[in-house]
C-alpha cells in the first residue's frame, strides 16, 4: 500500500494531517475527494500564498484507497461490494455462489468501541454487511491505518472520507446496547473545537456550489447517525489523541421536478460525482488550514 506524504519539511517537525478515503469498496467519489485535494496542494503551491504556508506548516498524509481489492472488484465484478475481500465464512458458507457476501467491514475491524467490547452497529456473522472481522485488527487494510497514526506521532488530525448522504461527524461514534452508552464524550472544550472547526470546514464546503451539510447531520456520529462499533476515527481519537472526523459526501440534492430531496447514491453520474469531489477537497484543505494554525495547548 502507498500513501502520499505532502509538505515541506516532511520530518515530523509539522503538524500532522491524515486522510483516508474508500475504507468501503463501493464509495467511489471518495478516493477523488482526497486526490483531488492533493492536485491543489501541489499545482497551487508555486503560485498561491496561502497554500505555500499550508504546506510549509503541516505534515499531509493521504490514502487514496483504504480498501484497493474490494474497490477492484466493485468497479469489475460487483459495483455494490462494501467489503474487503477475505472470506472469513466457514466452508458451508463459502460455497462460490455468496461470493459477494464474503469480507470484512472494514470500518468495523477497528479495537476501540470494538463489537467484542460489546458496543453496537456491527457484526459477527461472516455474510453480514458490517461483518466484523474474526478479531480486531484482523485486516491489513485497519492495520494499515493505525500503522500510520503510530509510526508518524505528528498527526493530530484525520479525516475519514466516506460516502453518501452529506454527514460530517466526530467521535463517539459508539455505543453499548445496553443503556445506550456511548464511548466517553470529549471534554467541553475539545467539543467546542470540534464545533468551531466544522463551521470553518463546512463554509469552504458550501463555497463551491452552495451546498450545506445540515444540522442535524453534523455532529457526533452517535448522536446524528448510527452506533459504529469498532471504527477507525474512534481509534484514531481515544487510543492516538488524534482528532477523527469523517465525511460522508454527497448530499442529497433538490429535485425541483418532484419537490423532494434525492439521495446521490454510491456511484452517481460522472459530472455530479466531480461536483462532490471538488466540494468536500475544499473541505479537507479547510481542516489543513486548522493543522496549520492548531497550537498544542
Ligand atoms: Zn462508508
Amino acid at each position: 500500500m502507498l500513501a502520499l506524504r505532502i509538505g515541506t519539511r516532511r520530518d515530523g517537525s509539522r503538524t500532522g494531517v491524515l486522510a483516508y478515503a474508500q475504507e468501503h469498496a463501493r464509495e467511489w467519489v471518495t478516493p477523488l475527494v482526497t486526490i483531488e485535494a492533493a492536485e491543489r496542494l501541489l499545482r497551487n503551491y508555486g503560485r498561491d500564498k496561502a497554500t505555500r504556508r499550508l504546506l510549509e506548516r503541516t505534515d499531509i498524509f493521504i490514502v487514496p484507497t483504504v480498501n484497493p481489492d474490494g474497490a477492484n472488484y466493485s468497479f469489475y465484478d460487483f459495483n455494490s461490494q462494501r467489503k474487503n475481500m477475505t472470506n472469513h465464512c466457514p466452508p458451508q458458507q463459502s460455497d462460490p455462489a455468496l461470493r459477494n457476501q464474503w469480507g470484512v467491514d472494514v470500518n468495523r475491524n477497528y479495537a476501540v468501541g470494538s463489537h467484542d467490547d460489546g458496543y453496537f452497529g456491527a457484526s459477527a456473522n461472516c455474510q453480514s454487511g458490517t461483518y466484523a472481522g474474526p478479531a480486531e485488527h484482523s485486516e491489513p487494510e485497519s492495520r494499515n491505518v493505525i500503522w500510520l497514526a503510530q509510526r508518524f506521532r505528528n498527526i493530530k488530525f484525520a479525516m475519514n472520507v466516506h460516502s453518501y448522504g452529506g454527514y460530517f461527524m466526530w467521535p463517539p461514534g459508539a455505543y453499548k446496547a445496553e443503556g445506550r452508552v456511548t464511548l466517553p464524550r470529549p471534554t467541553k472544550k475539545e467539543e467546542a473545537f470540534f464545533e468551531r472547526s466544522s463551521e470553518t470546514i463546512l463554509e469552504a464546503i458550501a463555497a463551491e456550489r452552495g451546498t450545506v451539510i445540515w444540522p442535524q447531520q453534523t455532529g457526533p456520529v452517535t448522536d446524528v447517525l448510527y452506533s459504529a462499533a469498532g471504527n477507525s476515527a474512534d481509534e484514531l481519537w481515544y487510543d492516538h489523541g488524534i482528532y477523527g472526523w469523517d465525511f460522508e459526501v454527497g448530499a442529497d440534492l433538490w429535485n425541483a421536478g418532484t419537490r423532494t430531496w434525492q439521495g446521490v447514491g454510491f456511484q452517481p453520474p460522472f459530472d455530479e460525482g466531480h461536483k462532490e469531489a471538488m466540494e468536500f477537497a475544499a473541505g479537507l484543505i479547510s481542516l489543513v488550514g486548522i493543522a496549520a494554525d492548531y497550537r498544542e495547548h
